[in-house]
């Protein structure tokens, strides 16, 4: 069974981002990039279920700028067999890769889709859900636990009153919780022999996919700053403070 696996090139996740001064986006020159830690853990999933010998090959692929490579070769070092860009410069919204997605599972046929359940930068959780919709596969997001059991596949999920298991054919599509795993370190030998794995370039309109983004941002601004706090003296203040000036109690 082939397992496809989708990474996303993002904004490291320590850098503080900062919003342009025009207000229409973020800005992400000169800034550091890594693959969302969500696609991390679904590259280390399938990596394992590799190495348990229920999976055959893992395939990631990254849609996006050329520099989408780099995101493919550190998936390839964490241990996929191959990668596949699906090369734009375009700006690429939930519905376009999900689409790109789509066209690839078609040709691919992998037994598994494995996605992060959201992408840190536009925090969308939608690519994965619009993949199932468009494939008809059977899908279980956000999952903390993933078993192979023939053609099932059994997913545990944290919900609000404690773990749902689903039990689901494949293929399927999965997407990532945090705690699904945690993603080994990238070796160097292992950084090295990722340079020599196969990486196919492919654009939309070979897949035959519109990517023309559907949605406009109208503005982006940065949170309103936090004013100062300031300290009371005892407790008689603060409960003074919360009746009477926040009106909280
Ligand atoms: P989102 O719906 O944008 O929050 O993204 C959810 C997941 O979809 C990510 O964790 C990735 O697995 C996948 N994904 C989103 N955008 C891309 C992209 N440009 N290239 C590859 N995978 C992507």
């Amino acid at each position: 069974m082939k397992v496809l696996v989708p990474v996303k090139r993002v904004v490291d996740y320590n850098v503080k981002v900062r919003v342009k001064s025009d207000g229409t986006g973020v800005d992400i020159a000169n800034v550091k990039m890594s693959m969302n830690p969500f696609d991390e853990i679904a590259v280390e999933e399938a990596v394992r279920l590799k190495e348990k010998g229920v999976v055959t090959e893992v395939i990631a692929v990254s849609c996006g700028d050329a520099k989408c490579q780099e995101t493919l070769r550190t998936a390839m070092a964490i241990g996929a067999d191959r990668g596949i860009l699906v090369e734009t410069t375009e700006e690429l919204q939930p519905l376009a890769v999900a689409k790109l997605l789509k066209a690839l599972v078609d040709k691919e046929q992998p037994g598994l889709v494995i996605l992060g359940k959201q992408a840190i930068d536009d925090d969308a959780n939608q690519t994965g859900q619009m993949l199932a919709a468009l494939t008809d596969l059977p899908q279980a997001t956000f999952a903390s636990k993933v078993e192979v059991a023939g053609d099932k596949v059994n997913v545990t999920r944290e919900v609000d009153g404690g773990l749902e298991t689903l039990s689901l054919s494949t293929p399927a599509v999965i997407t990532t919780d945090l705690r699904l795993n945690e993603p080994r370190y990238v070796t160097l030998p292992n950084i090295m022999k990722a340079k020599k794995k196969q990486l196919d370039t492919v654009k939309p309109e070979e897949l035959g996919v519109d990517v023309t983004p559907r949605l406009k941002t109208l503005k982006v601004v940065e949170p309103a700053k936090r004013g100062a706090g300031v300290k009371v003296p005892d407790v008689a203040a603060l409960v003074d403070k919360l009746k009477n000036e926040a009106k909280v109690i």
